[in-house]
């Protein structure tokens, strides 16, 4: 008999989702706004604290698509985006007729690399155009270097898209990812840290924008009794159904963040002593990841492949995965300028994304552990 499959990311409910969901019925509030969907973005902007404003929305891609729109990125226009990263940051650049232009990572937290965001920054303007908007990501959850990204966007004057699809429930300097963006972006995808079935939101800093998100999100419908229309709407809105469940989320947030922290244990543990495999980890204090999934390396030099764990992991039907495939090497994004060296290339060629789930049991753990134990 086959042993059931192992995720990498799977949905975990924390019990009262349910009942905000058949309030929602029993309500009659079956549409893309209601009471859950207030008290969903209320829970997401206590969480975040610092004057958060949450505007929930369909998707973290309608999200950075939205972004990008309020930051008056239209056609013709370059935004920076960080290579190594799930095509969704980078595919609302494209939806607006924008060109995105590619950077690397470096090697402590695996997002974009401070010095090359700056040659990238530098050689545009002089090539005779400046980026309009620079998209970092908290790949895997872990921070990427907010203090350096940040002071060289504001050195050039150009507004930073925080995607934090994966870092809800991480800090940086004990401040949540999430509040570091001109614009920030989350997503309640099925594989994230919480999940709405489907679902993101942005968070901006001042409730004017937050109202404009809205606006645009609903069809941007001026205030008429009829439809009136004086800019392009979209359909962005999430469902108070969806809300629902992350109300219920919200309630189980940091047990399942400290879940996913536990996991990452778990790999340390097994892998302390191994000179040929690393586990991806905070690179100093100023870093808490939730380790949305955890991730190791294969070190140089090595007999085996990180494909050879995938492999052997596969026929114990569990599922594991390469890192994200950087943008700069997808074919859709070969024409796409890029700065930087090998680093996400590396990255890519050696890493492995494992079962991160923050409701594996001990008997799954050890399905997992039996397996990677030949590989320390
Ligand atoms: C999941 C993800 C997105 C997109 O979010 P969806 O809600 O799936 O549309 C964007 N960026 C990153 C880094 C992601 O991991």
């Amino acid at each position: 008999m086959i042993d059931s499959r192992i995720y990498l990311s799977s949905p975990h409910m924390g019990g009262t989702e349910e009942k905000y969901v058949k309030e929602a019925f029993d309500t009659n509030w079956i549409a893309p706004l209601g009471p859950n969907v207030e008290a969903f973005e209320k829970s997401l902007e206590e969480y975040l604290g610092n004057k958060s404003f949450v505007a929930s929305l369909s998707s973290g891609t309608a999200t950075i698509h939205l972004a990008l729109v309020m930051l008056g990125v239209e056609q013709g226009d370059e935004v920076i985006c960080q290579s190594m990263t799930f095509s969704a940051s980078a595919n609302p650049i494209v939806y607006l007729g924008a060109t995105p232009v590619f950077v690397d990572s470096e090697k402590e937290t695996w997002n974009m690399c401070p010095i090359h965001l700056e040659t990238a920054i530098k050689d545009r303007i002089a090539k005779g155009k400046k980026p309009k908007v620079v998209i970092g990501v908290h790949l895997y959850g872990m921070p990427f270097k907010v203090d350096e990204i940040t002071e060289v966007c504001n050195k050039y004057d150009i507004p930073l898209v925080e995607d934090s699809a994966e870092a809800l429930g991480s800090y940086y300097r004990n401040k949540p990812c999430g509040t570091f963006g001109d614009l920030s972006v989350l997503s309640f995808n099925g594989n994230k840290i919480i999940t709405t079935s489907g679902g993101g939101a942005l968070v901006s800093k001042e409730s004017k924008h937050k109202e404009r998100a809205i606006f645009l999100a609903t069809q941007a419908r001026e205030k008429a009794p009829h439809y009136e229309h004086s800019q392009i709407g979209y359909n962005y809105r999430l469902s108070n159904i969806c809300a629902g469940i992350g109300r219920g989320q919200m309630e189980v947030l940091d047990k399942h963040v400290g879940l996913r922290r536990d996991m990452h244990q778990f790999y340390k543990d097994i892998f302390a002593e191994s000179e040929k495999v690393s586990v991806f980890s905070e690179p100093s204090e100023a870093y808490r990841s939730n380790h949305w999934l955890s991730c190791l390396q294969i070190k140089s030099n090595n007999k085996f492949t990180s494909e050879d764990i995938r492999l052997a992991l596969e026929v114990q039907n569990i599922e594991s995965r390469p890192l994200w495939k950087p943008m700069h090497l997808q074919p859709i994004f070969r024409n796409s300028p890029f700065y930087g060296g090998s680093i996400s290339e590396e990255l890519f060629k050696n890493g492995l994304c494992l079962p991160s789930g923050s409701n594996l049991t001990d008997s799954e753990k050890q399905r997992i552990k039996e397996v990677l134990k030949h590989f320390v």
